[in-house]
């Protein structure tokens, strides 16, 4: 704008100039100006001859003068003419002179006026040159944003905040409404707000337009026409008027309910359980933390409890995963009943959960909780067409005296929980230190454990076998026995499910057979009556690939006849994988020794497998036997197993036979054989010899 005004005003100028310079041309006509002289020069001329004669006679009245005064008068006139001609030559000359070097100045001004204008003229050029340029790159950048908004999924809308008039591109398209059907004004967009979402977005409204942020940025959901919601992610600027104040803004809007929903999905499986839809560990731990924290603020305790599901290990063993699944939906549904509404409830894992209850005042309050969850599971769990009782152990860690932070707390609740289960499962304890200890212990054993076998620790003692009818000895159960350098003899029952958590039950159990079997031989070749000796097999060993292998070897190495050598093997382990136990049985079978199904009656499975399972005896577990002589069910029930057992061609061994009882009852039934302490205890071998040369042995 500058650059044409500035041009302008040298237009003017130049054209001025050259006005002026006509001006001074025109009003100096040589004609006229002769003209003017010689007009002049005629009419005082004229006047004086005329007039003048005529004023010397009024005024002299002397002849004499009169004729002096007309000489005279003739010179004056010549002189006075000639006076005045040479000034009005001399102005009009000098005049001329003057309007001559005006002219002058103006040609040379207006000669630099004019390489002023050719050079404004080549600026201007270069400039419209350029703004052509400009022209065309802004055709080119309008061009290119249209097409990138027709192309992009993100629509526009502009707010003209002043008159309240909101357009929009895409929205109303994407929400399935036609044009008309919504209104163009910022309330007929916040109606078709979630209205969950709608403060939020006021709030972030509310601050760009008082310019507390730079950018206004918003993700919220919209109402379809259909009446469903769109997650929509909107983006935008304002412009700000001289007193600050919005006058009008605009920015983007985009579909994002897909990234929305992947984005819910990501956070469900990162922090959800699919089988019973609980929230999982990673959600226990971050959001304990949060419920730590709060107790912390409002000095409120916080207890956690972790839970673990007794002997679920036997449903998913007996009856498989898929009842394993249900069951732990099944406790999911009962925790959700059971539990106080603050209470939150997680699947760690398995068939463990961690349940936290937030705001506690009183220790009470966690025991009734607790108490009224194992409650709970006093009842017959119907699954399919199987019914059958499961319990629950829970540890408790109470915040803050049992632990600082969540992992303080969750160990302890674990921990708290495995004393528990040490108790005797179905139960519940609150963590003390001294717990720590005890797993200290557990920790060191496992270590020892390791050492134990080439420190020679471990030796057998035999329990005997006896037939029901001749009372004599006809078998043995070997049973392992760990003499610590330390803590003495430490039962199996504390030992082999550590040994069997860290796979030193394989080494361990291969041991037991080879001694079995070197005992037995020399055993043979000292004399004795030979005798049937039972190993327990654990379930480890029985996945291991060359088991056959080995105890083929062992038999080899210690000549001893396959049918010396029974394998005892429980109810739990057969059912694990029932085709697999079925093919190592029948290859063990293959081999000539015989096969006992240990602890019979414990396990959840029913008596139909018994019929396919490759085995020779079935082990009446002590658990039927102590109650035999008060209860008329126990005996019942061990009379249909014996029958059932005998119907299918298998001998009866009783475990824990303690009476006689006991014994007598047992012997009425038909019992085969009777194994406990009514003869006797498990013995080192020596006391075995002993109690053989005695002629207990057939
Ligand atoms: P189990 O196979 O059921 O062995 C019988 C257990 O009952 C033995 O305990 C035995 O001492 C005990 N018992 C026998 N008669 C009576 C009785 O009249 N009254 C009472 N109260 N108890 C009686 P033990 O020797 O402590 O063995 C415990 C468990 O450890 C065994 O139970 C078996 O499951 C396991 N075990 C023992 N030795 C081995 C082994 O070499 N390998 C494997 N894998 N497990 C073993
Ligand atoms: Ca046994
Ligand atoms: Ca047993």
């Amino acid at each position: 704008m500058f650059f044409y005004g500035s041009n302008d005003k040298k237009f003017k100028k130049i054209f001025d100039m050259y006005e002026h310079s006509i001006m001074i041309n025109k009003k100096f006509n040589p004609k006229s100006i002769a003209m003017k002289i010689a007009t002049i020069y005629l009419l005082v001329g004229c006047l004086w001859i005329t007039f003048s004669d005529r004023f010397v006679h009024i005024v002299v009245k002397d002849a004499s003068s009169v004729t002096l005064i007309q000489t005279f008068k003739g010179w004056f006139y010549v002189i006075a003419t000639s006076i005045m001609l040479y000034m009005i030559i001399y102005r009009v000359m000098k005049e001329k002179e003057w309007k001559e070097k005006k002219l002058l100045e103006s040609y040379e001004q207006i000669e630099f006026t004019y390489e002023e204008l050719i050079a404004a003229e080549e600026d201007l050029e270069q400039q419209v040159t350029e703004l052509q340029k400009s022209q065309k790159a802004l055709k080119e950048s309008e061009e290119r944003f249209r097409l990138a908004m027709e192309g992009a999924s993100d629509g526009i809308w502009d707010w003209d905040i002043i008159n309240n008039k909101l357009l929009f591109t895409r929205m109303k398209d994407l929400l399935g409404f036609e044009e008309d059907e919504i209104g163009n004004s910022i309330e007929a967009w916040k109606s078709l707000i979630y209205p969950e979402d709608l403060q939020r977005t006021n709030e972030e409204l509310e601050k760009h337009l008082k310019d507390q942020v730079p950018y206004y940025e918003n993700q919220y959901r919209m109402r379809t026409k259909d009446g469903s919601y769109k997650w929509i992610l909107s983006r935008g600027k304002a412009i700000f008027n001289k007193n600050k104040k919005p006058i009008r803004m605009a920015g983007s809007h985009e579909d994002i309910t897909h990234y929305k929903i992947a984005e819910e999905n990501i956070y469900r499986l990162a922090y959800y359980d699919s089988l019973t839809g609980l929230p999982n560990r990673t959600f226990f731990e971050e959001k304990l933390a949060e419920a730590l924290n709060e107790g912390k603020k409002n000095d409120y305790k916080v207890a956690v409890l972790y839970m673990d599901l007794d002997n679920f290990k036997n449903v998913n063993d007996t009856l498989g995963h898929m009842y394993g699944d249900e069951l732990l939906k099944d406790v999911a549904k009962l925790l959700k009943k059971v539990l106080p509404p603050l209470g939150v409830i997680t699947r760690l894992g398995g068939d463990e959960f961690g349940i936290w209850l937030p705001k506690i005042v009183y220790k009470e309050d966690i025991i009734c909780v607790v108490e009224s969850i194992i409650a709970s599971f006093q009842k017959p769990w119907i699954l399919g067409d199987r019914e059958f009782y499961i319990t629950a152990t829970i540890g408790i860690s109470v915040y803050p005296e049992q632990g600082k932070d969540i992992h303080e707390m969750i160990k302890n609740a674990d921990t708290a929980m495995y004393s528990a289960k040490e108790n005797g499962k179905n139960n519940y304890k609150f963590y003390t230190p001294e717990m720590n200890k005890q797993l200290l212990e557990k920790l060191e054993m496992k270590n020892n454990l390791r050492y134990a076998m080439k420190r020679n620790e471990f030796l057998l003692y035999y329990q005997p076998q006896i037939d029901m009818n001749t009372k004599k000895v006809i078998g043995l159960e070997a049973l392992l026995r760990w003499n610590h350098p330390i803590r003495g003899f430490i039962s199996p029952y504390e030992f082999i499910p550590i040994a069997e958590e860290s796979d030193l039950i394989i080494p361990i159990g291969e041991w037991v057979l080879k001694s079995a079997c070197e005992q037995n031989r020399k055993w043979i070749d000292l004399g004795y009556p030979p005798l049937k000796i039972a190993v327990n097999l654990s379930a480890r060993q029985f996945q291991q690939q060359d088991l056959v292998l080995t105890i083929r070897d062992i038999l080899d190495k210690t000549k001893i006849n396959p049918e010396l050598l029974e394998l005892e093997i429980t109810e739990s382990l057969a059912m694990k994988d029932l085709n697999f136990t079925i093919e190592i049985l029948k290859k063990l079978k293959k081999l000539g020794l015989r096969i006992s199904l240990d602890d019979f009656g414990t396990g959840y499975s029913s008596l139909n497998y018994l019929k396919v399972l490759p085995i020779d005896t079935l082990k009446i577990d002590k658990t039927f036997v102590d109650d035999i002589a008060e209860s008329k069910r126990e005996k019942s029930i061990a009379k249909a197993v014996i029958d059932l057992a005998h119907s299918m061609n298998l001998m009866v061994t009783a475990e824990g036979v303690e009476t006689e009882d006991q014994f007598f009852i047992l012997k009425k039934l038909q019992c085969d054989k009777a194994q406990g302490y009514f003869f006797s205890k498990p013995l080192p071998k020596e006391k075995l010899e002993k109690l053989l040369k005695e002629g207990y042995a057939q």
